[in-house]
């Protein structure tokens, strides 16, 4: 059997590939920007097409910069950009409309009418999602409205839809008739199914009631199957053929490769934005505070949840330093201003620059800097900026810990800004929990080629995956309580300054 696992990690701006030997060391990376379009205000489209020929390149690239044959792959798992949904027609694979991308808010006036006419409720309990024109369903309705015959089409079961996971597969498997098209694969994972608003996670299958609501027949859709699986062979992808044994979705993909296999852990990825998972076991925990209920993997048919909440504006508070400010030339250099004084000196930035995330859910919200002083100056507005990232995490996690009734154990950390060492230490005082930095930071392709590698049996269980994962640095809380409460209670008081409603307290602020 082959040595190596391949990740393919599709994302918003790039495509990535990473080659992973069995002790999970990346053996080879390569990655390939493509193009973003923008063709009106609040629209956001990709061309599938380039997205799935820059993710052949850097497949291709990575396995000949580690100097190893096509024979040499075991695996290879697919990981994705979520939501973004995809409507191709199943004789040539070609799509019918540029691929909408999960930004893109061009169907918030459907969204509106759903919730208007009582329907929130319904989707919510079915998916554990909250009915908004980021997920899948509306995006799919709206290109069966505007593409010419395409329902009937879809309906005659000319057409398929997936998301980036389901493309990738479809294209890059081959043919019915050796076609270089592909075809023989038109699957999705549970976790990619259960972003699309028209997927009941709780039964595991397409939920009819859903779908007849939006008017797409259940012709177009791809079979949702584990996440770790030998699902057939990828012919298009190397000179050789290899076998597609896992896909998730990037976040739970990031938690697969923080190892959270248990409840009580979670993960934060501190990117552009925040992105925080808890593991909640074999219970899908219902969110009281405005949280999502995901599917978090599903394995040998056993399907395991996640609460999930984002915050908008993370390490790009600090790119707003850099570029918005001209405070700092680069991202690490906000570490050694922020620590060159011991606090902020009553300084809160809240970054709702475009709205507040989980738990607020409040878009009109926009940003405000309070408590500025005389003595007021860049390294405490830099510190500040650090807090604001921590202090809206803490905000999540307590959500969640409210929705499980129970304290997290840890959080693991991962993402860019997760480089920066101030931050998890003021993340652990101000979390009064150990924040926990992996060896292997690269969590999302990692997750991926461990759920492959699995299927294969490159490792025995997930426990042997478990093993791989090492902690690099832990971070304890050291902050006394009185000064913890005295920030956050600074914090949660700036955070109202910002809203665009009144104040409501977030354990009250579900609409259900
Ligand atoms: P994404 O995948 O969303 O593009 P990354 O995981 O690559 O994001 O992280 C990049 C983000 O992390 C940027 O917003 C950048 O400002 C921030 N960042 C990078 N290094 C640091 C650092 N040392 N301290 C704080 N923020 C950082």
């Amino acid at each position: 059997m082959g040595r190596f696992v391949l990740a393919l990690d599709q994302g918003t701006t790039s495509s990535r590939a990473l080659l992973f030997d069995a002790d999970g060391a990346v053996a080879a990376v390569a990655q390939r920007e493509f193009r973003q379009s923008f063709p009106h205000a609040g629209w956001v489209e990709h061309d599938a097409e380039e997205i799935l020929a820059s993710q052949v390149a850097v497949a291709r690239q990575a396995v000949a910069d580690a100097g190893c044959r096509a024979g040499e792959v075991a695996a290879v798992g697919i990981t994705n950009q979520r939501e973004t949904t995809v409507v191709w027609e199943r004789s040539t694979g070609a799509p019918i409309h540029p691929a909408i991308v999960w930004q893109d808010r061009r169907t918030s006036g459907m969204v509106a009418e759903l919730e208007a006419a009582g329907h929130g409720e319904l989707f919510q309990q079915r998916t554990g999602l909250v009915l908004d024109a980021y997920f899948s369903a509306t995006k799919l309705a709206w290109i069966l409205d505007r593409v010419p015959d395409a329902r009937a089409r879809a309906a005659a079961g000319e057409l398929a839809f997936g998301t980036i996971d389901s493309w990738l597969a479809f294209r890059l498997s081959g043919g019915a008739g050796g076609g270089s098209n592909g075809g023989a694969l038109h699957i999705t994972d549970a976790t990619n199914a259960s972003r699309t608003l028209l997927y009941d996670i709780h039964r595991g299958c397409w939920d009819q009631e859903l779908l007849g609501l939006l008017d797409i027949p259940a012709a177009l859709l791809p079979e949702v199957r584990d996440s770790s699986a030998v699902y057939g062979e990828l012919t298009g992808l190397l000179d050789e053929p290899v076998p597609l044994a896992g896909i998730a979705g990037d976040q739970q993909a990031a938690s697969v490769g923080q190892a959270l296999f248990a409840p009580g852990l979670a993960k934060n990825t501190y990117g552009t934005g925040c992105f925080l998972l808890a593991h909640t076991g074999a219970e899908a925990a219902r969110s009281a505070n405005r949280l999502l209920t995901t599917v978090a993997s599903q394995i040998a048919g056993r399907r395991e949840y996640a609460l999930e909440g984002s915050v908008f504006m993370g390490g790009a508070v600090v790119q707003w330093l850099r570029d918005g400010l001209g405070l700092i030339a680069s991202a690490p250099e906000v570490e050694e201003l922020a620590a060159s004084v011991p606090d902020t000196g009553g300084v809160y930035l809240v970054p709702a620059f475009a709205g507040l995330g989980a738990p607020y859910w409040d878009q009109d919200a926009r940003g405000t800097v309070t408590g500025l002083t005389r003595g007021s100056g860049r390294a405490h507005l830099a510190r500040a900026a650090l807090e604001a990232i921590a202090c809206q995490v803490v905000d999540v996690v307590r959500a969640m810990e409210r929705d499980l009734g129970a304290p997290l154990r840890e959080l693991r950390v991962d993402g860019g800004a997760a480089a920066n060492n101030l931050l998890l230490q003021l993340q652990a005082d101000l979390l009064d929990l150990p924040v926990v930095r992996p060896v292997n930071l690269e969590t999302t392709a990692w997750g991926a080629a461990l759920l492959a590698g699995l299927a294969v049996g490159l490792w025995p269980d997930r426990s042997a995956a478990a093993d791989l994962w090492r902690a690099e640095r832990r971070f304890e809380p050291h902050m006394q309580a009185a000064r913890r409460q005295a920030l956050l209670a600074g914090w949660a008081e700036a955070v109202q300054r910002t809203r665009s409603r009144p104040a409501e307290p977030t354990t009250a602020a579900s609409r259900r």
